[in-house]
Parts: C-alpha cells; structure tokens; sequence
C-alpha cells in the first residue's frame, strides 16, 4: 500500500519513496532538557511514534531508523542550573530522565538513537569549517556567521517574503553580522558557560548555535540526505529553514530530507501552549489525573496538521472511546492494524479516520482485528484497566451486598430461572451497577 505524506516543502501530498527501503530514514527535533516537558511537547513525540510505528508496519522493524536528539547545550539550561546550584549535567540528566519517564507513559516506544549535543560537538565543529571552506559562512568578532545571501535559494521552506522572514525570527542586526538575516553558528562562551575549543582558528572557547546542532546530528546518525524530517510547525522557520541551509551548503546536496513534516499546535483557549505565555501543564501533572494511553489517543482524535484545544472534557471522551474498544477487544493479539486502520494511516497519518474505522471493529467479527489494531498503537489495555478500578466512583449498596446478589443470580441462572436472573441485573442497573457476564464468570463495575 502506498504511504502518503504531506511534505511542508512541496505544500502537498506526495508518494513517500524512501532513498533505501532497507534502511528508512527520519530525524525529529527532540527537547531542550532544562525542565518538565509541558503537554504541547508530547504532541511531535507522540505523532512521529506513530509515524515509526507505521513505517515498522511497512519497511520491518529492522529497516527503520529514527533519530530524535537531545539538546543539552542552551542559555535556558545554564541559567536554570546556576539558579538550582547544580551541575549543568546533572540537570540535563535529570530532566532526561523524566522526559523519558513522561513519553514512555504515554506509550511512545523510544527512538533508534537519542543523540545529545554535547557528545556531537566534534560534528559541529567539522561542518562549520566545511561551509566556512566552500564561501557560505565567515569569522567575525570569535563568531562564525552562515552567510544567508550565499545561498541563491535560502527560504524555500517557509516561503516568506524576506522583511516578513526578518520581523518573525526578531534578528538582532549585530556588529559581526554581514547581513541581518545571517545566523549564528558558532559563538564565544560566556565566562562560566561551557565551552569547547574552537573552530576556523579562533583563539577563545565557544559554543554551538542551535540550528548547527541538528545539521551535525543527523548527518552523524542519519547521513548527508535521509528520508523524512519533523518537528512542530513553529520550527520551520528559522530552525529547519536554517537546518537546510547548513546541511545543503556543506555537502552540496539538492535536500537535506525528502520530507519535511509538522505536527500543528497543542492550544488552551485558542492560542499556543507554551512556557512564555505561562498556559502550559506538564505531561507530569496530566499524567497524574489521566492514563498515558489516554492522553495518547486525545492526541490522535484530532488529525496532526490541525490544531487542538487541550481540554478536560477531551478527555473524559478519549477515555470511554479506549475504554468502549477494550471491553470488546479479545484480551490478546500481535500489533498489526487491520486493513481499513492501515489505509486510513497511509493517507497522511489520517488518525481521525483510522479511529472511525475501529469503532467498525467493536463487534463479535472485529475482537481480534482490533486488539491488533490496538496493539500497533500501543494502547494498553492493563494501565487503563487498573486507572479505572483506582477511578471508579462508590457503589451505592456496600461490596458485599452487590456479591450476594450476584451469587443469587448465578443459582438462579443455574437452574434455568431466567427471569429471577434478569430481575438481579435489572435491579442492580436501576442501582447504576452493571453486570458483565463472561466465559470466566461475572463482573461488575459501576457505571459512569
Ligand atoms: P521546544 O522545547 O519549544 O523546542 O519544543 C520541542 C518540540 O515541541 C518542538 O518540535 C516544538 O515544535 C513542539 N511544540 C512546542 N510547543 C508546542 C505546542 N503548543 N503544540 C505542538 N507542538 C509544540
Ligand atoms: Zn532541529
């Protein structure tokens, strides 16, 4: 079946062709690990799961490699250290560790590789020189800027006229820049910043730029060009345009990735979560009222290039749909999505779709195809199980009491008194306690 995406560079959906099929390829923009992760960060995290997850499904799971990297070289990051009096490794350790924690919870399996910035500095300081060599970047004032107007075909991402380019990424027009639009790829340390020797012969210790990061990261991990490249929409201008500039210009290349994908934002009230205008939850603080697999699939009721309101009634409706599919999934199943989820995934990780058609499944013929469809997504049916027995509201009538009458009930069915049986169960439903008769004996729970 053919996968379908839609490439924020071509503006469309297009065939997905991988370079080698025996080695799919895709890099996503991870975190900058300075504090908890809020729910709007879980959106890339949790799409592009899926997305490795289909192409698993697709290619095999042997041939697919996914690279989301760890940025832990940041101002934000010193600053929180220096203000908690710890180690700048010890907070980004520590952080990683929770974000870790926070997606595995929300059943994201982990990527191929997790690279971190610090470890790849040797990368950055190699490609630096290479554009610095082939007239795209220059030394000034201990920085080494990308000289933007080096490059005849810089933009072509975000399409932006240029005043329009200038006024979204609020470039600072310093002393060491040529032209206004040029960024940073290398720069002093501060005194007290870590630092590394630098590149182009300068004589003082610096640091990396941002963008220069994920250019060296996944040509490291991934090669000069690889397949598929994501993040949230609010990267493509100026990270991923100035990822393209970098990784192009340096090794000659007509692209850097064939596919350029994002994920649209996560909102309160209609306006972008995010730290600075202080509208965010952690996942932490979510992840303490709801089910991670809960929280997953309010994140895929919505398709991934439109926006979503982050609301608590979203997810009270995400719970009964996972809870409405596990009472009828037979209890097990390989992951493997059935036909029409498979096709609905295909058309540009239709989501909304393919949950339509696993409410299609919830019958006597569908039990297996949709615990295997619910497998692949990586829903859980024991955390949800055991969220709902810890959330389960009081019964009316004391525990013991609901026992006996079932006990009652089970005499009744044995001597074939049906109508007895059907009084019980009418009886404890006009309570609010519905029976569950299975091959394994009777439950109950209390509905909600
Ligand atoms: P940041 O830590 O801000 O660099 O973000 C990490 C990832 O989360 C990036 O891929 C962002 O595009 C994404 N992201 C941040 N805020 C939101 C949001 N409110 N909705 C969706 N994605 C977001
Ligand atoms: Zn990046």
């Amino acid at each position: 079946m053919d996968l379908k995406l839609y490439d924020t560079l071509a503006r469309e959906k297009r065939t997905f062709v991988p370079i080698d099929p025996a080695a799919v390829r895709m890099y996503v923009c991870g975190p900058t690990v300075y504090d908890f992760a809020h729910i709007g960060n879980a959106r890339p995290v949790i799409v592009f799961d899926l997305l490795f997850r289909l192409l698993r499904q697709l290619y095999g799971a042997e041939h697919v490699r996914y690279v989301r990297n760890i940025t832990d070289v940041d101002d934000k990051i010193n600053a929180r250290a220096a203000e908690r009096g710890i180690s700048i490794r010890e907070l980004t350790e520590k952080t990683y560790g929770e974000f870790a924690a926070d997606v595995a919870a929300l059943g994201c399996l982990p990527p191929t590789v997790e690279p971190r910035a610090t470890e790849h500095i040797a990368e950055m300081t190699a490609l630096i020189e290479k554009l610095v060599a082939a007239g795209h970047a220059y030394v000034e004032q201990d920085h080494v800027l990308f000289g933007v107007p080096s490059m005849t075909d810089y933009g072509a991402l975000s399409k932006r006229p240029l005043d329009e380019m200038i006024a979204g990424a609020r470039v600072d027009v310093a002393p060491y820049k040529r032209d206004p639009m040029d960024f940073v790829l290398w720069k002093p340390a501060k005194p007290g910043e870590p630092g590394w020797p630098s590149p182009c012969g300068i004589a003082v210790p610096g640091r990396p730029g941002w963008h220069i990061e994920c250019s060296a990261m996944s040509w490291k991990h991934l090669g000069e060009t690889f397949d598929i490249h994501g993040g949230g929409i609010d990267l493509v201008f100026p990270h991923h345009e100035n990822e393209i500039a970098q990784s192009r210009c340096a090794f000659g290349a007509p692209a850097m990735a064939n596919y350029w994908m994002h994920n649209g934002f996560l909102q309160v009230e209609g306006e972008k979560m995010s730290k600075s205008l202080g509208n965010f939850v952690t996942i932490r603080d979510v992840l303490k009222d709801w089910p991670g697999d809960v929280v997953r699939l309010n994140m895929l009721r919505t398709h991934y290039r439109q926006p979503i309101d982050w609301t608590v009634k979203g997810l009270e409706e995400s719970e009964k749909v996972l809870s409405s599919f596990f009472d009828v999934a037979s209890s097990e199943a390989e992951p493997r999505p059935a036909p029409a989820v498979l096709e609905a995934l295909c058309d540009d990780l239709n989501t909304p779709a393919a949950i339509a058609a696993m409410h299609g499944l919830k019958n006597a013929a569908g039990r297996k195809a949709l615990a295997g469809t619910l497998a692949f997504f990586g829903f859980r049916r024991e955390a949800l199980a055991d969220w709902r027995t810890a959330h389960a509201p009081a019964p009316p009538i004391p525990v013991e009491e609901i026992e006996r009458r079932i006990a009652t009930r089970i005499d009744a069915r044995k001597a074939k008194d049906w109508a007895e049986s059907d009084r019980i169960r009418d009886e404890l439903a006009a309570l609010g306690i519905v029976l569950k008769d299975s091959k394994d004996g009777t439950t109950w729970e209390v509905a909600r």
